[in-house]
């Protein structure tokens, strides 16, 4: 049952006046239940258990902290439709996505448990010792990776279960041996507190130290700033706007001890349509995007929002079978009114542009947070010239450049800011200009897809999900699959130290 409290370590707790309410997006009216800001006591009170909470788990053995992960998943799993019909009210999104994401975070918890119940993740080497080495000795030395410390995450307004409270960011560093302190996501704080409820029982039930976890609410700032300041936090993960992403940066990296914040922010997503594309697959190719678009309301961080094409009469009646087939798909409900009111004021930002063309768009009487679906079209020159349709729309919205040559569309691509991805589709007989193409491409991006669409992030090993500046704030890590663990980690060597005091994995 939700509470509206905030839980501090294990316990529930509402000692300030400041309340918020979620909302159902749908009927656009707000839900029942007052949650009640954390006071600035209660944030220093969760983060000074944490750091108490640390000196006892970062001990904890691989195989205790897995336990206690997959007893997240299973809590996580008994909260059943309790949990889902919550996720549906206050996030518009419809049962099979609830179901979906609340898998995959499952399966993230239980990927990172499968990685820690053995020490091979801690990048272990050993240097042994050389006494007789000409002219100085060597000495024996072995590195393994040790947690940072209490870990502030940021839950995402755009993955109420998959990037929020149990999380990729939470998985992984809990799974590093970091206590989390959630701030919950004001507009799905109900979720939040459903899932939060599931990590404190888990956390008893596998007698973790009591801090290990708490979930936080607050909207305005207020809380989340007084977190990243804290002393005693010692990094920060976020996925959400830039100017958040960007403010939280600041804080974390201007303070008497500057701590890593790994911002998931903004990305367009380039796609580039070779020309035989255009010229062989035209139809199924804009099938394909009116689906990448539109899926969940285009509200991903890997929605593709700029389609780059050479120009040509094609070029035209490509992007005019896109419009039709993008609009041609019903309007759906966005995540909450804020999101829909940042759609349509970043749309209104790039459709004003000079030069820009909208091809396609939902007109009429939508319901009040449901998105009125746009594609729309620019030359190259003028989205060379003209930094403002770099803006991210976040929704089912994306732009067309039609550049007059390939060096044009290379200058496009050099132009960019980071992205997270970027994809190719190309057939063989364009295969000779795709060199080019890659290069530059991957100058900008994290991670680039042939052939296929940026939307539906793989959670596994050898996936990127991140990108050089504004897509991540640190592109040499990713916030998805197991690689994530490593931003929450340091490098510690143990030098001459005697074997039955070593931690176990360097003995
Ligand atoms: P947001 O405004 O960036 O907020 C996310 C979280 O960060 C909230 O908990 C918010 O706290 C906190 N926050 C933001 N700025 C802060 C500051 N200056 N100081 C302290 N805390 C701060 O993102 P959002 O609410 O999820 O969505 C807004 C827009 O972000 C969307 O319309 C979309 O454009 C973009 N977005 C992009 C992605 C992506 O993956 N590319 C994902 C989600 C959202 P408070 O609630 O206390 O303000």
């Amino acid at each position: 049952m939700i509470t509206g409290k905030n839980y501090i370590g294990n316990q529930l707790k509402a000692s300030g006046t400041t309340t918020h309410k979620t909302v159902n997006p749908k009927l656009n009216v707000q839900n029942p239940t007052d949650f009640y800001q954390a006071t600035l006591e209660e944030v220093n009170e969760a983060v000074e258990l944490a750091d108490k909470a640390f000196k006892v788990y970062r001990k904890v053995s691989g195989e205790k902290r897995a336990e206690f992960l997959n007893a997240i998943a299973d809590e996580i799993l008994a909260l059943d439709t309790e949990l889902t019909d919550m996720y549906m009210l206050e996030s518009g999104l419809p049962e099979g996505r609830a179901q979906g994401e609340r898998g995959r975070t499952i399966g993230q918890l239980r990927a990172f448990a499968d990685l820690v119940a053995e020490d091979q993740w801690r990048n272990v080497t050993i240097d042994q010792a050389i006494p007789d080495r000409q002219p100085l000795p060597k000495s024996d030395l072995r590195k393994t990776s040790i947690p940072l410390g209490p870990v502030v995450v940021f839950a995402a307004s755009n993955f109420p279960l998959a990037f929020s409270t149990a999380g990729g960011d939470t998985a992984s560093a809990l799974a590093s041996g970091c206590p989390v302190i959630v701030k919950s996501h004001a507009m799905h704080s109900g979720t939040g507190e459903l899932v939060a409820s599931a990590i404190i029982k888990a956390a008893e039930k596998t007698g973790m130290p009591n801090g290990v976890f708490s979930n936080i609410t607050g909207s305005g700032r207020v809380v989340g700033s007084a977190l990243v300041k804290h002393p005693k936090v010692k990094a920060v993960g976020f996925t959400g706007s830039i100017a958040g992403g960007r403010a939280l940066y600041n804080l974390g990296t201007q303070r008497d001890e500057p701590i890593p914040v790994f911002a998931e922010m903004g990305s367009i997503n380039p796609v580039v349509v070779m020309p035989n594309v255009i010229k062989n697959k035209s139809a199924e190719t804009a099938t394909t995007y009116a689906g990448s678009i539109t899926v969940g309301t285009g509200q991903f961080c890997t929605n593709p929002g700029l389609l780059l094409t050479i120009a040509g009469e094609d070029t035209d009646a490509f992007v005019k079978d896109l419009a039709e087939k993008t609009t041609a798909i019903a309007s759906q409900c966005m995540l909450h009114p804020n999101i829909k009111e940042g759609f349509v004021s970043n749309a209104e930002i790039v459709t004003s542009q000079p030069g820009v063309e909208v091809v396609g768009k939902i007109e009429g009487d939508l319901q009040a947070n449901f998105a009125p679906s746009t594609i729309c079209a620019v030359s190259g020159a003028e989205f060379l010239a003209n930094p403002k349709m770099h803006t991210e729309v976040f929704g089912p919205f994306s732009l067309v450049v039609k550049a007059k040559d390939q060096e044009e569309l290379l200058a496009v691509i050099d132009g960019l800011e980071g992205q997270l991805t970027g994809t190719v589709l190309a057939e063989k007989e364009d295969f000779d200009a795709l060199p080019a193409v890659t290069d530059a491409l991957q100058a900008k991006v994290g991670r680039i897809i042939f052939n296929g669409v940026p939307t539906g992030v793989e959670v596994c090993e050898s996936m990127t999900h991140g990108g050089p500046y504004p897509a991540s704030s640190d592109s040499r890590f990713t916030a998805v699959g197991l690689g994530a663990i490593k931003r929450w980690v340091r490098p510690f060597s143990f030098q001459d130290w005697p074997t039955e005091l070593l931690p176990s994995e360097l003995k």
